[in-house]
């Protein structure tokens, strides 16, 4: 069985270790309720580093007071049989063990927080930049693997990373989608069956916006309109957000040139999903 550390002095007499034998080291952070995007993350920190480290850790102060954290689904056995051979490490800390009484300390990454899930979510990201500053600095790795699914969050932690000096590189890895198109996530779980049939618009509307771009249109209102009219035809979405802006600095843009990232934010029932996708323009 694969070990799973729950302290972090534990984690770092390891990490030391490693170091020590110049490992380079691999490090996956997730909530846990492991799937194949998941997997797909440690697989490839797998080719590109000598250990893996898997951190487990759902982390309170990324939910809002109305969100998910008690619900979210947790299942550390399941999740450590899932990933044998695959990890050298699980980390999977207590909240106390990360969060003991009186912790003060937060990151914050300006700009990018606070558009698109920032507005959605306030204070997602603070909790998100918070703990993965911590988890690299227990972990140490030497890169960090984090999907495309959650582009922003991926974004704003390599500034992070940039900004803060930290040596680790943050490497960003596609988005693994079921055969209909529906990316994975942890929380596909919420959904009813009708939910999950319903839920395929999201691929379905990224896929308009691509093929739309594809035939030569540049006008992102043109795109943005297209897309929610398809919302609209499917009686249990709700969209929150259709975003069409730039990869990189993510401010929204109105002509499509060079490559575009399209990002949305839909309600399925009472389950909130994310997606986007990034297309080339030549
Ligand atoms: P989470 O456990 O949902 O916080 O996700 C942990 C990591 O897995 C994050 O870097 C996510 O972006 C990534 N991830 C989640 N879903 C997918 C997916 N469908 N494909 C690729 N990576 C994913």
């Amino acid at each position: 069985m694969t070990q799973i550390i729950q302290t972090i002095q534990e984690m770092r007499e390891v990490v030391n270790r490693l170091r020590q034998g110049g490992k380079r080291i691999g490090c996956v952070p997730t909530m846990g309720a492991l799937h194949e995007g998941h997997l797909s993350l440690m697989r490839e920190a797998r080719k590109r580093t000598d250990v893996v480290v898997l951190s487990i850790f759902v982390n309170p102060i990324q939910f809002g007071p109305d969100e998910d954290y008690e619900q979210y689904p947790r299942d550390l056995s399941g999740d450590a049989r899932k990933v044998e051979g695959l990890v050298d490490w699980i980390f999977a800390p207590s909240v106390e063990e990360i969060y003991p009484a009186g912790f003060s300390t937060f990151v914050e990454v300006h700009g990018l927080s606070e558009i698109l899930e920032g507005t959605s979510r306030p204070g997602h990201f603070r909790g998100v930049a918070t703990v993965v500053t911590k988890l690299l600095h227990i972990m140490q790795p030497h890169q960090a693997f984090f999907g495309q699914k959650d582009y922003q969050q991926a974004l704003l932690l390599q500034k992070m990373v940039e900004d803060l000096n930290m040596d680790c590189e943050v490497v960003i890895l596609p988005t693994v989608r079921e055969k209909d198109g529906l990316a994975l996530s942890s929380r596909n779980v919420y959904l009813t069956p009708e939910e999950r049939r319903a839920a395929t618009i999201l691929y379905q509307a990224l896929l308009t916006a691509k093929s739309l771009i594809e035939a030569g249109e540049r006008s992102a209102s043109v795109i943005s309109n297209a897309m929610e009219r398809m919302f609209r035809e499917e009686e249990r979405a709700r969209t929150e957000y259709i975003a069409i802006c730039h990869p990189k600095t993510l401010r929204e843009i109105k002509e499509i040139q060079g490559e575009t990232l399209i990002a949305l934010s839909v309600w399925i029932g009472k389950t909130r999903l994310i997606d986007n996708l990034i297309i080339k323009t030549t």
